[in-house]
């Protein structure tokens, strides 16, 4: 299925896929870092996504940029932006649907929470309810004027990925949203797309998307590419061990460097974290890329607590 002209960009590639909704904290530097150090360990290019079809920030991209930059990342231009490839999408969701392989879905959440299973269906998957109506039905429930989302006709329940710090992962597949009902390519198509044409075999990113990962890769293959390799890597938790967020007090480097704490001294903390550095030894991006081995990073996530920086 035609995904659209490739993205200039070195391939093979790695790379990051932030969501310019504002400052980036220390748990979305450090998978960052693991990205970064992914790619260029491997001899891979590294491209920056934008990934700005959802809440975004006026100038939350540049800040991004600015903030991997101070932490000694690089990366392959140019950065690509999904507001500006909305056509692509629309192009892919399309021939999808002219391959029978959507169907229009008019449920609610609620809906779609307090409808009976199927048999043998993971949990939480989508019910099934709007797969097959009749067309008369699809007339009744369009004449309701809620506009419907678009899902994938997904011929399988589970799918497996190749990830590099969790194997062989097996996990659920089912009839996800490729357009949501207000028009906007779903994040799961538009990841699969850009991927490809990216030229991105490797995505490392936070183990909170490992569960999504089968429904991408089952994507990736049926338009027709190889899923890419995975390494889902553990996340930064807060005191209470709840995934890091801004409102965890001086969790960015604007916050960090009001308190004296320099992009040089977060790279450093991250570093011995990922077990890459001694604890209070300066170390810079080159010295950890030296140091870099997949095998030994830690398998639990980083406790980040307030006297880390103290
Ligand atoms: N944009 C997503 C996020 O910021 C990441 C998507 C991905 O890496 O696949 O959580």
């Amino acid at each position: 299925m035609d995904i659209g002209p490739g993205l200039p960009a070195p391939t093979p590639a790695g790379r990051f896929a932030p969501s310019p909704s504002g400052e980036l904290h220390v748990g979305n530097l450090r998978t960052a870092v693991l990205a970064w150090l992914f790619a260029r360990t491997t001899g891979r290019g590294f491209v920056i996504r934008m990934e700005d079809l959802d809440r975004t920030a006026v100038g939350a991209d540049q800040q991004q940029l600015a903030d991997l930059a101070a932490i000694g990342l690089d990366w392959d231009p140019p950065v690509i932006y999904q507001t500006g490839r909305q056509e692509i999408y629309q192009s892919v969701i399309d021939d999808l649907r002219d391959a029978g392989r959507t169907f229009e879905c008019f449920c609610t959440r609620r809906e779609i929470l307090e409808a009976p299973s199927a048999p043998h269906a993971p949990q939480g998957a989508y019910p099934g309810t709007c797969r097959d109506l009749t067309a008369a039905q699809r007339v009744e429930r369009r004449a309701t004027g809620r506009p419907p989302a678009v899902r994938l006709r997904s011929d399988t329940d589970v799918f497996t990925v190749d990830d590099l710090l969790h194997g062989n992962h097996t996990g659920a597949v089912d009839d996800f949203v490729i357009q949501r009902n207000d028009g906007t390519p779903a994040y799961n198509l538009a990841v699969v797309v850009d991927d490809a044409a990216q030229g991105i075999d490797q995505v490392v990113r936070g183990d909170d998307l490992l569960s999504s990962a089968p429904r991408q890769a089952y994507l990736a293959t049926l338009l027709g590419h190889t899923p890419p390799t995975y390494a889902h890597v553990p996340m930064v938790l807060n005191s209470e061990h709840v995934r890091l967020s801004k409102r965890d007090g001086a969790v960015t480097l604007t916050d960090l460097a009001e308190r004296g704490v320099t992009a040089d001294d977060v790279l450093s903390h991250m570093a011995s974290s990922l077990g890459l550095a001694d604890r209070g030894e300066p170390v810079d991006i080159a010295a950890i890329l030296e140091r870099f081995r997949p095998a030994a990073l830690p398998r639990d996530p980083w406790i980040l607590t307030d006297d880390e920086w103290s």
